[in-house]
């Protein structure tokens, strides 16, 4: 196996979902990293070329405790072993986790292999991070409602144990008192920044810190109403080797790596390559929001229903959308749309007959087949939407590895890929269900046209300066 490629990372991200680490990679973009999110932990050869950042997707939410740690750990090593000066475990804003863990497991054990690793690493890049014995936990994401203050998580106007969360299925939040929920999962201590302090400033906030550290507490819980406030806890974190929380945190870091000098100013850090090929969208989410963009691209273009009921008859309902969409996919046209999203009464109807898990595989088959087809046959614009159906389809696709490009609404980023059989890279949009304006199956496509042309024409130019350069050079 060759060795890893010689580039050196300003960020390691390690994000416990896929959604979740394209929400940080977005954010990521937004602030001025070039990012690229990978799907597991990737080969030791994955060239990393123009990358300022790379989110490492994980499925470790609510998986066994040990299975976390142990892909967590595993994702460690690979961004240490490329340089990453700043280690990001991502999870929920809404701190999805169960007295199990595994937050509190996951930051232990990425906090004690970087204190293991940290004095050879000092001497191998001469930084100055000072910081892996304590780490800063952010969840917070003003932007979307998610605050925290004297330590407890609110969504929107609502404690988090009264804001839904107390009933979800997985990861119940029966406490918004993080430094208690917090303290149930670390033998560790855990401590509070609190917004008295973040109000006097990073100077301040660092001081906390190192008091706290001095007290033996390894967690500190940061309080935060605002975007100020995240960039005075960036401002006071920048150091530690490790930072935890949401991708709120990760759309204030990027001024402070650039204030240190690790990264230079991108003017568009989500450049894609020019995109080729016809545009295809595939819908499988059921969401109020998702409904409604199949009915506005519907009262504009031609789509065609999965039905899951005759999907358990034959496969005949999956050549009938292939032909459908091979009948009108050239790269002049329009997208095409094929979508099993269904009103609540038919996906009931659905489930009773064939029980939901069976519903659900049958249509996420169905679509998983058709874009593996379709894009062997020339589609290079897909567009997904539905979180489970976008994890099908990038499994079918073989999808290892996505470079972020620019949001098409918030928290939906265009994507590129390369797929096995395409020359060209594939454009790829992944849209969980409850994202997006009404117009989001029209608009994306221009969006990326948008932005495609603009990399065109800043490719020009930085041909242009290239060539001048030289000439000088020559000179
Ligand atoms: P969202 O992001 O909106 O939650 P997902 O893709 O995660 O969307 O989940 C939607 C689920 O519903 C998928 O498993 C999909 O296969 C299933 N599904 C889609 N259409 C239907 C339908 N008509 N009847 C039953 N289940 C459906």
């Amino acid at each position: 196996m060759s060795s890893p490629p010689a580039a050196q990372l300003v960020l390691g991200a390690i994000a416990d979902d896929f959604t979740g680490a394209t929400d940080l990679a977005n954010n990521l973009v937004r602030s001025g990293m070039r990012t690229l999110q990978v799907i597991g932990v990737p080969e030791d050869d994955l060239a990393l070329t123009d990358v300022d950042a790379v989110v490492v997707a994980l499925k470790s939410r609510s998986c066994p405790v040990d299975d976390a740690i142990g892909d967590s750990l595993a994702a460690l090593e690979w961004l240490k072993a490329r340089g990453a000066r700043q280690i990001f475990f991502k999870y929920c804003s809404t701190f999805d986790s169960t007295d199990d863990g595994n937050i509190g497991p996951v930051a232990d054990a990425l906090l004690e292999r970087l204190r293991a690793t940290q004095q050879e690493h000092l001497r191998a890049t001469h930084t100055e991070q000072s910081g892996s014995d304590q780490t800063v936990m952010v969840p917070a994401f003003p932007i979307n409602g998610r605050t925290v203050y004297q330590g407890h998580l609110f969504v929107g106007d609502r404690l988090l144990n009264d804001s839904g969360m107390q009933h979800h299925p997985l990861n119940p939040m029966q406490d918004a008192d993080l430094v208690r929920v917090l303290a149930r999962q670390t033998p560790h201590g855990v401590g509070l920044l609190n917004r008295a302090t973040l109000a006097r400033g990073a100077e301040a906030a660092r001081g906390r810190l190192a008091e706290l550290r001095e007290a033996g507490v390894r967690h500190v819980i940061c309080d935060t109403l605002d975007e100020g406030d995240l960039d005075v806890i960036a401002a006071a974190v920048v150091d530690l080797a490790l930072v935890t929380g949401g991708s709120g945190l990760g759309q204030a870091l990027p001024a402070e790596y650039r204030k240190k000098g690790w990264l230079a100013p991108v003017e568009h850090p989500g450049r894609l390559m020019p995109s080729h090929g016809a545009a295809l969208v595939l819908s499988g989410s059921c969401s109020r929001a998702t409904l409604g963009q199949v009915e506005h691209f519907l009262a504009r273009h031609e789509g065609m229903a999965l039905d899951p009921l005759a999907l358990a008859q034959s496969d005949a309902p999956i050549e009938e959308a292939l032909a459908f969409a091979r009948a009108r996919l050239t790269a002049a046209d329009g997208p095409v749309l094929i979508y099993a999203s269904a009103a609540p009464q038919a996906v009931e109807a659905a489930q009773a007959s064939l029980g939901a898990a069976r519903a659900g595989e049958l249509v996420e088959r169905a679509l998983a087949t058709i874009a593996r087809t379709l894009v062997a046959e020339g589609v290079g614009r897909l567009l997904v939407a539905g979180g489970e159906t976008s994890g099908a389809v990038v499994s079918a696709l073989g999808v290892g590895e996505l470079r972020i490009g620019e949001q098409i609404d918030p928290g939906v980023p265009w994507t590129q890929t390369r797929v096995a059989g395409r020359e060209a890279p594939l454009s790829l949009a992944l849209k969980s269900g409850n994202f997006g304006g009404v117009d989001f199956f029209t608009r994306a496509f221009t969006v990326l046209s948008e932005q495609t042309n603009q990399s065109a024409g800043q490719q020009t130019t930085q041909q242009r300066t290239q060539q001048r350069n030289q000439g000088e050079e020559g000179a």
